[in-house]
């Protein structure tokens, strides 16, 4: 059948395709996954209506960001179902949003949703399901109404492949001792550099038999007998990756990153953030500020709070630092101390317009996915802070395999679990901070890197790029898949 749109739908052949975009309840997740739908809707106007299928406090965090996709003639839609009951407050249904003691909660929400999703699929027949990892059932559900479900990565291709290639070895892990076991090298990395962990730095899944453990191997299933895999990344930050990825991991796989563009830099992605600190950003020489964030959802202990606060005061060098809600706070006097070159965010920073401020110099970070991402396509050198899941293995593609960053501390226990990691003393904060921050040839060396990796970034999502080409295929792959269809209605 021509790839024409509609062919086969039955309606006159005008239909746009309908993709249903379902995101697990994290911001790190539910962000990405807006910018590729409102992407997916704004590369071809005409023809394809995205919707992302979310729960009411989610929905909130990114409705401005689809009426401004509406507004702007893309078709875009939200489709709301409620959070599934698991002894949260109303209102409290992601990751970040939750106290940590009950994260666990948030991740059995992904059991009971799916009922509701397999209702909703079944009610609405997309044409096409983008699913998350966690929901990796919608693979059986998309088989039974007969249409293609690809499976979303908010996490880049390197820390997968090592996740895939280290998950055979679990047993070994564990009989070796499991976190307290020695480094394990991951086995067939391409791209000819060796990758060493210590194993307590290597996500729980990977060590101990844990819940995660028993579905990774269905997560992967299903992901292989998906139509394909969607991932946030360009391929020039992680080229052989990509290359072996595609041949191991994904039926198909499409490159489209990075999905967040300067045209979404708005304050307003992924909840209100502070305008404030971009005003005063813009009181600041260029590439004078340090701006400090650990994402979305992890927790300092009051103790790591209080050194790195003490840690930033003693470099003597400008920053931003964004402290989440529920955190503690700095010691008593600090904010007056550090008042002028020190700006603090409680709650949410606009991140991507943050980094795109050319007063910011370098960005001190927990390695999340999102962030590196974000950090390499502004151009913004990184000092890497992991804390945890695949953090730690994100933090190599930086400092060994990118080079666009190094370590803030490299002088004690490092973990996944805060409780077996040593604090990191202010002294250590301070002279890194203080060291990247000083021109140098090391620290111009990461910069013109990270720079080079922004140009990468902008021509692979410019016309003709990689990431453009893989995003324009993902749609006519999808329109060819409608239209070779039979129509639902007629399935036996
Ligand atoms: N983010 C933001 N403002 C904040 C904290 C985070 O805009 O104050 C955004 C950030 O730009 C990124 C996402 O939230 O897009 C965090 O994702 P990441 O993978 O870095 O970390 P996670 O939150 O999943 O640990």
């Amino acid at each position: 059948a021509a790839a024409g749109l509609g062919d086969g739908d039955g309606d006159g052949g005008r239909r746009p395709l309908r993709v249903f975009f379902l995101p697990f309840f994290a911001r790190g997740h539910l962000i990405p996954m807006t910018d590729l739908a409102c992407r997916m809707a704004a590369t071809r106007p005409a023809e394809v209506e995205a919707t992302m299928v979310v729960t009411p406090a989610n929905a909130a965090l990114i409705a401005t960001t689809v009426t401004r996709a509406t507004a702007s003639g893309h078709a875009v839609r939200l489709l709301q179902y409620p959070f599934p009951g698991v002894g949260l407050a109303s209102g409290v249904e992601c990751l970040g949003a939750a106290p940590a003691h009950d994260a666990w909660r948030v991740h059995h929400a992904v059991d009971l949703a799916q009922p509701i999703h397999e209702e909703l699929l079944r009610e609405h027949r997309p044409d096409a399901i983008v699913a998350d990892a966690p929901f990796w059932r919608t693979t059986d559900i998309a088989a039974e109404i007969g249409v293609p479900r690809l499976t979303f990565h908010p996490v880049g291709v390197f820390p997968q492949l090592a996740m895939n290639k280290l998950a055979p070895l679990r047993p070994d892990i564990v009989r070796a001792g499991g976190a307290a076991g020695p480094t394990v090298t991951v086995p067939g990395m391409p791209g000819g550099k060796e990758i060493a962990i210590p194993a307590s730095e290597l996500p729980e899944f990977l060590v101990q038999e844990d819940h995660l453990a028993m579905s990774w191997d269905r997560i992967k299933a299903g992901q292989l007998a998906g139509f394909g895999v969607i991932v946030n990344t360009f391929a020039a930050l992680e080229k052989p990756y990509c290359d072996e990825f595609s041949r191991v991991d994904a039926r198909r796989a499409y490159f489209v990153g990075p999905v967040g563009s300067p045209s979404h830099s708005t304050v307003d992605r992924g909840g209100d953030g502070d305008v404030e600190c971009l005003r005063w950003l813009s009181m600041k020489p260029s590439r004078s500020v340090v701006f400090v964030c650990f994402g979305s959802w992890a927790h300092f202990s009051v103790r790591q709070v209080r050194e790195l606060a003490l840690g930033l005061e003693a470099s003597n060098q400008t920053f931003l630092w964004v402290v989440r809600s529920g955190d503690s706070d700095a010691p008593e006097g600090w904010e007056q101390r550090v008042a002028g070159r020190g700006m603090v965010v409680r709650g949410w920073a606009p991140q991507l317009a943050v980094l795109a401020h050319p007063s910011v110099g370098a960005f001190l970070t927990h390695c999340g996915w999102n962030s590196l991402l974000e950090a390499a396509s502004a151009g913004v050198p990184v000092l890497t802070w992991p804390l945890v899941f695949e953090q730690f293995i994100n933090e190599r593609l930086v400092t060994e395999v990118a080079a666009f960053g190094t370590r803030v501390w490299d002088g004690g226990k490092r973990s996944v679990r805060a409780e077996d990691a040593d604090i990191v003393p202010a002294e250590a904060i301070a002279r890194a901070v203080a060291e990247f921050m000083e021109s140098g040839e090391r620290r111009e060396k990461m910069r013109a890197r990270a720079e080079e990796l922004a140009e990468n970034a902008r021509a692979a999502v410019s016309d003709g790029g990689s990431s453009w080409h893989d995003l324009r295929r993902l749609i006519d792959d999808l329109t060819e898949a409608k239209a070779s269809r039979v129509p639902c209605d007629e399935d036996p």
